[in-house]
């Protein structure tokens, strides 16, 4: 039996375990969340939740249930799993490949401005304007609590935050996607956003509000993503994951 472990928390992490599991054959499927959603859309399959304790856990896990091939399909700014998925691989000996959506590209009338930290995108935010639509997640806010406190904040998240970390300033808009371009033209309207915060994250089903922000000419702070490990093979898409997969789960 092949058995295939899925570091998720994404729509292509879903995706590829539903892929497998429906697959004839000798393969076992294991998709590991790490637990941060209340109540996570769950993939089929197999499923455990929870950290591993590191690279010394994750390197064991593979070992104790004969993890064949570790696809790390994780957000591409979960970079401590993907920096632990790299060397637990290597120690364990388990063949490791990387399934990352693209990043989001500007096009002809985007305002964006990138960089690498929270920190410094909220640094820029005391020269623009001051109703700030924030998609960050909830575990990044501090930075714009403590360098723009004087602006206003629509901040949106799957769960709610800790109300410590939250500016003085917001309101709470608990969804999680895929968004509607309509929907989120809408939200920009009736709530006076006049720029967006947001990651890089890449893939369909958040884009939306990149575009209602270049219908209104918007500016849109983006973090860059972390790099990816170096040396881990990595594709686009599930179906190229599934290429890669197949020689491994052929019988031997
Ligand atoms: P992270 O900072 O890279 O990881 C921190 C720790 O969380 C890891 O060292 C690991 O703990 C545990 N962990 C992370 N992903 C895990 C997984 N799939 N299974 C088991 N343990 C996991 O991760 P993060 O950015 O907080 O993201 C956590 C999860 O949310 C990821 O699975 C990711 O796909 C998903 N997610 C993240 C974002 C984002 O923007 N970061 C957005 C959407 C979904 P141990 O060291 O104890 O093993």
């Amino acid at each position: 039996m092949t058995h295939v472990l899925i570091l998720g928390g994404t729509t292509e992490a879903r995706a590829l375990a539903g892929q497998l599991a429906s697959c004839d054959g000798e393969l076992k499927v294991t998709s590991s969340l790490a637990g941060r959603v209340a109540q996570p859309r769950l993939p089929a399959g197999g499923v455990r939740v929870g950290g591993f304790g590191g690279v010394p856990g994750l390197t064991a896990w593979l070992r104790e249930h004969r993890v064949d091939a570790l696809v790390d399909a994780t957000h591409p700014f979960a970079a401590t799993m993907s920096e632990h998925a790299a060397r637990a691989a290597t120690a364990a000996d388990v063949p490791l490949l990387a399934l990352r959506r693209p990043p989001w590209r500007p096009g002809p009338g985007d305002d964006w401005h990138e960089a690498d930290s929270f920190d410094q995108l909220a640094a820029l935010l005391p020269e623009l304007e001051r109703r700030v639509f924030l998609t960050t997640g909830r575990g990044e806010l501090r930075p714009f609590r403590d360098a723009a406190p004087r602006h206003w904040y629509l901040i949106r998240s799957v769960d709610a935050p800790d109300p410590a970390d939250c500016p003085p300033h917001h309101q709470l808009h608990l969804a999680r996607g895929p968004f509607a371009l309509d929907d989120e033209r809408a939200l920009l309207a009736t709530r006076h956003i006049d720029v967006l915060v947001t990651k890089n994250s890449g893939g369909a089903a958040t884009a939306p509000k990149l575009l209602a922000a270049r219908e209104l000419s918007l500016p849109v702070l983006l973090l860059r993503r972390p790099a990816t490990p170096p040396g881990v093979p990595e594709v686009t898409d599930v179906d190229a994951a599934l290429r890669w997969l197949r020689p491994l789960s052929e019988p031997r």
